[in-house]
């Protein structure tokens, strides 16, 4: 039995690179070893790195339910102490509802997803949740072109809608200075990894 007071909702987010999924992962592998029930759900549109789980960039990842519709989690929670929703920003409105129910219903809810779109307009159901939740960290990424911390997506490719699914081929993070979403001309660098790095980036 679960006391109904432990339930709350997290919102990791930020732009693209800022290391939401990340972070995502790491407080999920936290409740794991308190063995906690854990479960994690994205959505089906999203085919990157693997079909059944939540990958970051750097290629760790965590086993995952990908789903349709957000209507969809309350049958599928099962005992889960701690709900985990990966790239959030592309479920319907109905995720604030249903991120709402399963706090009140005392489980931890773990939400991670872009604040804004390419065109720097609010995603999908982040501002409503971001107003909604106990705890908020928006994380920045740094700039490809200056350095400076970086809270934008940059689209590098220029055709699709809202949804294009991609990473590094089809983004970029800038900063506000550095963004343009009329410009869809690349400015990364593509630099040799350093032996560090090149190991992390093993897996994806
Ligand atoms: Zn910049």
């Amino acid at each position: 039995m679960t006391p109904s007071h432990l339930g709350w909702i997290e919102v990791v987010t930020g732009c693209m690179f800022s290391g939401k999924t990340e972070e995502l992962i790491r407080r999920l592998r936290r409740a794991r070893y308190a063995n906690q029930p854990v479960i994690v759900f994205k959505p089906r549109i999203d085919d990157r790195y693997s079909l059944d789980s939540v990958g970051s960039h750097t290629g760790h990842s965590l086993r995952s339910v990908n789903i349709v519709s957000a209507s969809e989690i309350p049958r599928r929670v099962g005992n889960a102490r701690v709900v985990g929703i990966d790239e959030a920003q592309f479920f319907d409105d109905d995720l604030v509802e249903v991120c709402t129910k399963l706090a009140d219903e005392g489980r931890r809810v773990v939400v991670a997803g872009l604040d804004t779109d390419y065109l720097g307009c609010p995603f999908g159901p982040i501002p409503a949740l971001l107003a909604k939740a106990e705890y908020i960290d928006k994380y920045l990424a740094i700039c490809v072109v200056c350095g400076a911390p970086a809270n934008r997506s940059q689209r590098t490719v220029n055709r699709g809608p809202q949804v294009l699914v991609g990473a590094q081929e089809a983004y970029e993070a800038r900063c506000r200075h550095c963004w343009d979403p009329d410009n869809f001309e690349p400015r990364q660098q593509k630099l040799p990894l350093g032996p560090n790095l090149a190991e992390e980036s093993e897996g994806r």
